[in-house]
């Protein structure tokens, strides 16, 4: 099959997630065949490093026999059956075990959902639940923070502070308020690092003051958030965050969909930052994407109330704890334990990107360079000394990003803001092999976009 067929194909019935459909039919899809490793390949022959895991998700990396037999297996045995209605199959309660064995000591259960927005869904109604049985059904509001990504369900979008989303298919769910969030090189470089954490945890406690903390239910955030452009936060923020949240008795809700199952080093990354959430919604990593699957780490606190005193829940998926997708899932974490890869992140690749994605910031037109286990980012500028960023009609982070797939890397850009999450296998050799393929795009960029760009500096010049 020639790739111009597939194209056409494609651009005839399909429509894709986050696409602008006119283009991707003008300029075609880029056509992934097969994968193995770090690798992707496409049919035009390409071998692709895969920088970003598929979305966040492929942490074992492709091609793994135990997880392909997993699924085969479980499928033979019995393909499908619900947990609705007072029933259980062994391996929905096999993973149940199993998260529960990972997760921080005061989480003990979990509700199964098919992706991290149906995630999300269960924890808008869970917290509320929780507080109407709580006999303070006033506490309704969540706070979450803008540019924050819980997904793209009507309550996922709704929690998730991204503009564009909510301009389209309003309106939100009502009583969510977002606050600023805690990304430094975008916002906050007038104040130190320290400074602006705190400020942003100030900036919740007087929403919170003024939505009325009686009315206030839970504040959710991803401890780094991923899709808004891996925004590590400063080092005062999440102890301040915890502080004000304690202070008012608000449910702190992690969504751990992408920090979870070793991104930065720890099973959740709620252990890095110490913080102890209510609710832990999780999916990506947790089957490395083999098969799709998500859920609700409950604490118990919620757990308990929602046990003792709840009654009936009216809330569930067809799909919750499937049985193929539970076994997948349950092989993938048994895979992360034998062969230590939570720790290898931790001790070895994570320090090893760190030291090799730093040397990113030399480059001309690189602000910034962070990395926190295996998550990093670029910041795109214009003028390095000042900091400031090129020219929003130059789309100079979309132009890098293509920049990579023809150097062989995926590297995602935001804005221009270049973020890289690659699966957690990847070894010291292929991670010197990302850091010089990027490189070799940032070379290019700064290439092309020097054709347009006059800095400040070289404006006088031309005056004088
Ligand atoms: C991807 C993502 C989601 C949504 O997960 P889906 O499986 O795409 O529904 C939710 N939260 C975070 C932090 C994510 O990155």
């Amino acid at each position: 099959m020639q790739t111009s067929q597939y194209q056409a194909r494609d651009r005839a019935h399909h429509l894709h997630p986050f696409t602008d459909f006119k283009a991707l039919g003008e300029e075609g899809s880029r056509v992934v065949t097969h994968a193995e490793g770090v690798y992707i390949h496409d049919s035009e022959g390409h071998r692709i490093l895969d920088g970003m895991a598929g979305l966040w998700c492929v942490n074992l990396g492709y091609g793994r026999r135990e997880l392909v037999e997993a699924a085969t297996s479980q499928l033979e045995q019995l393909p499908y059956y619900n947990t609705f209605f007072k029933t259980t199959h062994p391996p929905a309660l096999g993973l149940a075990e199993k998260l529960c064995s990972l997760a921080p000591a005061h989480m003990n259960h979990v509700f199964f959902t098919g992706s991290g927005s149906e995630a999300n869904d269960t924890v808008l109604r869970m917290v509320r639940r929780y507080w109407a049985l709580k006999g303070r059904p006033g506490k309704r509001w969540i706070i979450g923070r803008e540019n924050g990504y819980h997904g793209s369900t009507v309550a996922g979008m709704s929690l998730g502070g991204m503009a564009p989303m909510h301009e389209q298919g309003g309106p939100c769910v009502p009583e969510i308020a977002h606050v600023a969030q805690p990304y430094w090189f975008g916002e906050g470089r007038d104040l130190s690092p320290e400074a602006f954490g705190r400020h942003c945890a100030e900036a919740l406690e007087d929403k919170i003051l003024e939505l009325g903390e009686e009315n206030v239910a839970a504040f959710i955030a991803e401890p780094v958030q991923g899709a808004g452009g891996a925004i590590m936060p400063p080092d005062s923020y999440w102890p301040a965050v915890k502080a004000v949240l304690a202070k008012y008795d608000i449910l702190l809700v992690a969504d751990e969909v992408i920090c979870g199952f070793g991104r930065l080093g720890e099973w959740f990354g709620s252990q890095h930052f110490g913080l102890e959430p209510d609710l832990m919604p999780i999916a990506k990593g947790l089957s490395s994407g083999y098969l799709p699957i998500g859920g609700v780490l409950v604490g118990d606190r919620v757990a308990d109330t929602l046990i003792d005193e709840g009654g009936e829940f009216f809330h569930g998926f067809t799909y919750s704890g499937h049985p193929a997708c539970a076994a997948v899932a349950l092989r993938n974490l048994e895979l992360l334990e034998a062969e230590g890869v939570v720790e290898r992140v931790r001790d070895d690749v994570g320090p090893y990107l760190a030291r090799r994605w730093a040397t990113l910031a030399e480059h001309p037109i690189v602000g910034e360079a962070r990395s926190l286990g295996l998550m990093g980012a670029l910041e795109l500028v214009a003028d390095k000394v000042a900091g400031t960023r090129f020219d929003k009609s130059l789309a100079a982070g979309n132009l890098c990003r293509d920049l990579c797939f023809e150097a062989g890397l995926v590297m995602r850009s935001v804005g221009d803001t270049m973020i890289i999450s690659p699966p957690l296998v990847i070894t010291r050799d292929e991670i010197d092999e990302l850091v010089r393929l990027a490189r070799q795009a940032l070379d290019e960029t700064a290439r092309r976009l020097a054709e347009h760009v006059v800095t400040d500096a070289q404006r006088e010049e031309i005056r004088a």
